[in-house]
């Protein structure tokens, strides 16, 4: 329970990833903000099942994340998690995707980011954990607006953490493959119509096959690396990029 007393704001943690990451640092005594979308009993179900409070800021709206700050003051940890895909060719790929992928996975972190300084800087202790994708890394077609942005959070999240490196105040990003979550799930229709593929297709040899493990990353595994980045050993991990990816971004 050594994140007793700290608070943690987790973005899009109503679901897959996120949701992973606030149950883990709640599970090392840490209270939780929860933010997403979602069916608004399905949400008091899970603030209930963790113990843990909601925002419910639409992230696509720098006001909202202001009001959100607003109301809950001072954090210790960020994690900026919240974020969307879109698979279209780039000539086909609808503008306001692209705008509304920009907005939510990157230009939210920087408004959460911002806003959260101030009070890390002022107790002299923080973690910034953004969960950027083996997509900061590499690249896969049809998906500009995504690989665009989690390129960017990687150089966000470097730039931050030498803003802050001598405040107590660590930023760094993990990166997974692929995580069986809705995320994923609903990209599989679009990329049956891009590739002229099948389901089954689509997981085994788009999906699954960028993995060298040929499995899918567990949303528990990405909690555990987010615990071990609030851990005092880790105070000199800063401005790093965790792949947990099964090896796809060694080749
Ligand atoms: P998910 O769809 O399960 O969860 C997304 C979360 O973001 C949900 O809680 C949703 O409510 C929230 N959200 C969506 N729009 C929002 C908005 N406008 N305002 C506030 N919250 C909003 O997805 P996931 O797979 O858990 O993805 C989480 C993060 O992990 C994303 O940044 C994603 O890019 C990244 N990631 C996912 C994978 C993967 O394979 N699933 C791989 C690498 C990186």
């Amino acid at each position: 329970m050594f994140l007793k007393g700290k608070r943690a704001l987790v973005t899009g943690s109503t679901s897959g990833i996120g949701l992973a990451i606030a149950k883990a640092l709640r599970n090392e005594g840490a209270d939780i903000i929860l933010n997403g979308l979602g069916d608004p009993d399905e949400i008091a179900a899970l603030q209930q099942q963790i113990g843990a409070d909601f925002n419910g800021a639409n992230l696509m709206d720098p006001a909202a994340i202001e009001a959100m700050f607003a109301e809950i003051g001072a954090i210790d940890i960020l994690v900026n998690n919240a974020g969307m895909q879109h698979v279209a060719p780039v000539e086909e790929f609808p503008v306001e995707k692209w705008d509304a992928v920009i907005a939510l996975n990157l230009t939210a972190a920087f408004h959460t980011t911002r806003l959260a300084v101030p009070g890390m800087k002022a107790k002299g202790w923080g973690r910034i954990i953004n969960t950027a994708s083996a997509h900061s890394l590499v690249a896969s077609p049809f998906k500009s607006a995504y690989v665009a942005t989690k390129h960017a959070m990687s150089g966000f999240t470097k730039t931050v953490a030498l803003e802050l490196a001598e405040f107590g105040v660590t930023a760094n990003c993990i990166s997974p493959g692929y995580v069986w979550t809705p995320l994923v799930e609903n990209q599989i229709p679009d990329t049956m119509k891009a590739r002229g593929l099948t389901r089954e297709d689509v997981i085994n040899e788009v999906l699954l096959a960028k993995q060298p493990t040929k499995t899918f990353v567990q949303p528990e595994e990405i909690g555990a690396m987010a615990v071990f980045l609030c851990r005092r050993e880790a105070a000199n991990i800063n401005g790093a990029n965790w792949s947990v990816d099964g090896g796809w971004t060694a080749e």
